[in-house]
């Protein structure tokens, strides 16, 4: 990478989070780019990025092959995760704990679980469909009456430290030369269908070749400045860490999905779990309250139902973050924009961002450094849908 210029930067990258710095990573990995970076980043600890407040699991049982793909890259760079990210001989630990995930269905659900498992089975994926007797052998803790069958990931699933992948991104990329900026941008200016300066709170006004949204949930705010318009908006999601009376012994319990809409898991010591919202509207940025009252009336009945041990719980922790939320179709929102070509979006993750986070970064770094995708080709989640109004849609959304 050259040295940057005072006051311009090649690339600015709206947010520092998992996207932002995976993308400034890729970007300052490839000596076929020759350009600067900026990072602006309002929050150094991240708090309240739903990178920090994730649940942080990897999956790669989706029902559509571009989501599929990317999460097998990640699962490819997790596996190498020392070596992609030390500095110094040092990487943070990621953690990586395979336990799968275990999609559990109804009669009803039954034909979505056999079409998918034929995508996943095309594109790779090493999952198994399971029958009652099977689940009832496999997973004795599970009450099963009333299902009819399930999918469980046999290998590549389960989760990591999400605070690891951000600080192996971003450690590395700063080494490699990329700088972070504690402000946030407020603005962007636009002349003839070009982003040109980027105005940050703490006054200054930065000039740019381009700029990359990669600010989360804030992330229609970002376009806005554009004069783009995307369907994101925030959405709360509580998380509810538990101790079982009689913990399930010798179980690691994969992340199980429920026909009601729960999942749960172990995250040891303790189990974790949560529940979409209902209603699941968007949410006041500065709204991280804990959805106690889901809790009491319908999570901790829906666990005690699916696993009778779960009578017998205490809550430990619990806390709440926001998905990036795309009303569309709930799928990332990837490229440039048609209509301000050198503004590009890393969008609307909603609830599988963490795992997307490093394809995602480098299918970008691609697309700016070649004008091309060259490793994962990402333009099915192009921003042109956006506009189209036609949903991309993945059908195995948590
Ligand atoms: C409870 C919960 C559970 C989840 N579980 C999973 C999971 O199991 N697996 C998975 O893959 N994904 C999961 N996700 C989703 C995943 O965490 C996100 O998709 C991913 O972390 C998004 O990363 P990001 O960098 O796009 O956004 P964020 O992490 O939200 O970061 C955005 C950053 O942009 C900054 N910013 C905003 N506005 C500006 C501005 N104007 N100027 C400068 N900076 C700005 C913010 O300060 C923030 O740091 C979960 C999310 C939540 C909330």
């Amino acid at each position: 990478m050259s040295a940057p210029a005072a006051g311009h930067y090649d690339t600015v990258i709206v947010g520092g989070a998992v996207h932002g710095s995976s993308l400034a990573y890729w970007l300052s990995e490839n000596p076929d780019y020759d350009g600067t970076v900026l990072v602006v980043e309002p929050d150094p600890t991240y708090e309240r990025a739903s990178t920090t407040l994730s649940e942080a699991s990897v999956r790669h049982q989706f029902s559509n092959p571009v989501n599929i793909a990317l999460s097998q890259f990640a699962t490819g760079f997790f596996a190498d995760f020392h070596a992609n990210v030390e500095v110094g001989g040092e990487a943070p630990d990621l953690a990586f704990r395979e336990t799968g995930y275990l999609f559990l269905a109804t009669e009803e659900g039954m034909p979505t679980i056999l079409e998918n498992h034929e995508v996943q089975r095309s594109c790779g994926v090493d999952a198994a469909v399971l029958s009652v007797d099977d689940l009832r052998r496999r997973f004795p803790y599970l009450h099963v009456d009333d299902l009819a069958g399930a999918s469980l990931g046999l290998r590549h699933e389960g989760n990591i430290d999400a605070h690891a992948l951000l600080q192996g991104f971003s450690r590395r990329a700063r080494r490699n030369g990329v700088e972070y900026l504690a402000d946030r941008v407020v603005g962007l200016r636009v002349e003839g269908a070009k982003v040109t300066h980027v105005d940050l709170a703490g006054g200054a006004t930065i000039g740019c070749n381009r700029v990359v949204n990669c600010a989360g949930p804030r992330g229609a705010v970002a376009a806005a400045m554009a004069g783009l318009a995307l369907p994101v908006e925030a959405r709360i999601r509580s998380v509810f860490v538990f101790d079982c009376r009689e913990p399930l012994e010798g179980q690691l319990l994969p992340l199980t999905i429920d026909p009601s809409g729960l999942h749960f898991r172990t995250d040891p010591p303790h189990y974790l779990a949560g529940m979409t919202p209902d209603p699941d509207t968007e949410v006041d940025f500065a709204d991280f309250r804990v959805r106690r009252e889901d809790w009491e009336e319908r999570i901790w009945p829906a666990l005690a139902h699916r696993v009778p041990a779960f009578e017998r719980i205490g809550l430990t922790h619990t806390w709440a973050g926001h998905y990036a939320y795309n009303t569309l179709d709930q799928n990332a929102v990837v490229g440039p924009a048609d209509a301000v070509p050198n503004f590009y979006f890393a969008n609307g993750f909603s609830g599988h961002g963490l795992q997307q986070s490093p394809g995602v970064g480098r299918g970008l770094s691609e697309l700016i450094t070649y004008g091309e995708y060259r490793t994962l080709d990402l333009s099915e989640l192009g921003h042109d849908r956006i506009v189209r109004g036609e949903p991309f849609l993945e059908k195995n959304i948590i």
